[in-house]
């Protein structure tokens, strides 16, 4: 039966099972219902509208904000045999008129329009004249004011179901957030549509924070151990720094491009489309970049900077690991970070209720960045789902770190803030601890006299500096940022000050063994990996399209398993459909034949 949905998955895809709530959902649609998906990235969503609009007769119209991404998956759908096309602002008005016919003919499976678009009365003329299998709306969150992305022109979709009675409707996005939920569906008009809500794990990803020493140094001994050769994401704050950090890389025999707003428009997009075409380019980047990269094989993402909430953290580290597949998201942060952000926050504008929110944010990222707990856990927490056991594929559980009781010393601490009277920075305040007088002022004042000078020669600059870092993280003492990032006291402070509660701090540096994670990862100098990969990209320049549109990492990593011998044992491997199979099977099939000779 040639629009089973199992037929379709194996046929066209080439994947030999549904994965997560894909059979529900697409079941939902082919049967005429509405549905709204929340689903991390990574986690299929467009399948549950793809295959449905195969199953289904007519055309499905899928409306996507981001031109990339459409261009995307229309070219990634035209290597499945499928018939899809988009309509937007690119399109010269030849191209356009060609389009439509095809639509109007029904000689089209998908179509991909741009919300601008589908609300132009003539569009939707068009479509009412057309069999049309269902809407699909793509980064639904995009209708929300309360998200991070809104978009006009989505609040017009409203029609639809006016204009479109009869026709289902999905509705997707990544965001968790329940109050982005409510309002899709209020403004959709999705009040009938079943929910599918998935864990927001992204089980493949592996979590790591260390603390910042040489963070260059540190990011390159990363790359190098783990990385040598993969494509990735490096997220920097300013754009200066962007600049610095591409070139430095580069300097020390890396592939690494820069990319940041501050650039023109044209060399932006040169600079995606390199980064999608090329299997192993790091791009160095502001968090400018990353909406709308859809590549499934982004092996790695790098934070130099903190973030400003988990959400961002979880947002950008999700562009890491689409296929699946085993990767890492890498942060350095230390006490500068802590103090950047702290004082980017105290400076901002807005209402007070809306620093306060921001605020909390920041520090639900600082608890993140400095407990001892799972992390994994900790995201999962916070975003209010149930977290389970312990993922094991984290630093905190693979490395568990040690805490110490910093009662004393962070009184010490707490009572040199105080007795130098609330205005002095960090340097400053660990040399009167340690009893050092390199900063004139320290005899100037007189505070070589006080009791608390060289009280603390026990611990290490960095030791003290970590000690720091986490009563500001902790908002055990708040920063003033008008007198030069002089710390004060707090009343969060004063149990501790008066000796009533014990204060247990991470204790930093001790990552002495490093952990590599390559799991189930071929080794880069396989001869067999390499002559795949070498294909792959042969066809790719061919045809002008990135490489993993011919196939995924997976899939060629699924042939390197199971070595296939003939075109029949190659049409099982996850990922070889059969159109594929036909277009190139025989290419890979003879690399395949060549290894074993
Ligand atoms: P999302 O849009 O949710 O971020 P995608 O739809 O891009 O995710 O899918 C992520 C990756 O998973 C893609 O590479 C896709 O081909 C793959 N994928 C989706 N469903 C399956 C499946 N059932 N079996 C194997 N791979 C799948
Ligand atoms: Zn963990």
């Amino acid at each position: 039966m040639p629009d089973n949905p199992l037929h379709i998955l194996r046929s066209v895809f080439g994947y030999q099972e549904f994965r997560g709530q894909q059979r529900q959902i697409i079941g939902r649609l082919i049967g005429g219902g509405d549905a709204l998906v929340l689903m991390p990235t990574g986690g299929g969503k467009s399948l549950c509208y793809q295959i449905p609009a195969l199953a289904r007769p007519g055309v499905g119209v899928v409306i996507s904000p981001l031109i990339a991404l459409m261009e995307d998956q229309v070219s990634a759908l035209r290597q499945l045999g499928v018939k899809a096309a988009y309509l937007n602002s690119t399109l010269n008005a030849e191209q356009n008129r060609d389009i439509e016919q095809r639509l109007m003919q029904g000689d089209l499976d998908l179509l991909y329009i741009a919300p601008e678009r589908l609300n132009n009365p003539r569009t939707l003329s068009m479509l009412s004249n057309c069999r049309i299998a269902l809407f699909a709306i793509d980064e639904a969150h995009c209708v929300s004011q309360w998200g991070h992305d809104f978009r006009a022109d989505y609040l017009q979709l409203s029609i639809l179901p006016e204009q479109f009675p009869d026709t289902p409707r999905i509705a997707l996005t990544a965001t968790a957030e329940p109050r982005t939920r409510e309002e899709i569906v209020q403004r959709l008009g999705l009040q009938q549509a079943e929910i599918y809500i998935s864990s927001f794990d992204r089980p493949n990803i592996r979590y790591r924070i260390v603390q910042k020493q040489n963070p260059r140094q540190q990011l390159l001994r990363f790359i190098r151990t783990e990385h040598l050769g993969d494509a990735g994401i490096v997220y920097c704050m300013s754009r200066k720094k962007v600049e610095e950090t591409a070139d430095w890389l580069n300097a020390q025999g890396l592939n690494a491009l820069a990319y940041h707003a501050g650039m023109d428009n044209q060399v932006r997009r040169q600079r995606q489309h390199k980064f999608l075409m090329e299997d192993s380019l790091i791009m160095v980047a502001t968090i400018a970049f990353g909406m709308g990269i859809d590549k499934p094989n982004v092996r790695f993402v790098a934070h130099l900077d903190l973030p400003k909430s988990i959400e961002a953290y979880y947002q950008e580290t999700g562009r890491a690991g689409r296929d699946g597949q085993a990767a890492n998201a890498w942060m350095a942060y230390g006490l500068q970070d802590v103090l950047a952000l702290r004082e980017m926050l105290s400076n901002g504008t807005g209402s007070e209720a809306h620093k306060r929110l921001e605020r909390h944010k920041l520090d639900a990222m600082l608890g993140l960045c400095e407990t001892v707990d799972c992390r994994r856990q900790t995201v999962l927490q916070y975003f209010g789902e149930a977290a389970g056991e312990h993922c094991g594929n984290c630093d905190a559980c693979l490395e568990p770190a040690a805490t110490w009781d910093a009662s004393l010393p962070a009184q010490q601490a707490l009572s040199a803030i105080y007795r130098t009277g609330q205005r002095f920075g960090v340097g400053y305040l660990i040399d009167v601890l340690r009893g050092k007088i390199a900063d004139p002022r320290v005899q100037q004042f007189g505070h070589d006299k006080l009791q608390v000078f060289g009280i603390g020669k026990t611990l290490d600059e960095d030791q003290w500096r970590s000690l720091f870092r986490q009563l500001v993280a902790k908002s055990l003492v708040d920063v003033d940022f008008n007198q030069y990032g002089g710390l004060r006291l707090n009343e969060n402070c004063r149990p501790i000050l008066r000796g009533e509660q014990t204060l247990m701090l991470r204790r930093d540096g001790q990552a002495a063994k490093y952990y590599v994670n390559t799991a189930n990862r071929p080794k880069s100098d396989d001869p067999l990996w390499q002559a795949l990969r070498g294909k792959r990209k042969e066809i790719a320049e061919r045809l002008d399209i990135p490489p993993y549109q011919i196939f995924h990492d997976s899939t060629l990593m699924a042939m390197l398993a199971a070595k296939p011998q003939t075109l029949n044992q190659l049409s099982r491997v996850n990922g070889v459909g059969e159109y594929k199979l036909k277009a190139y099977g025989a290419e890979f099939l003879e690399i395949l034949l060549g290894a074993m000779r």
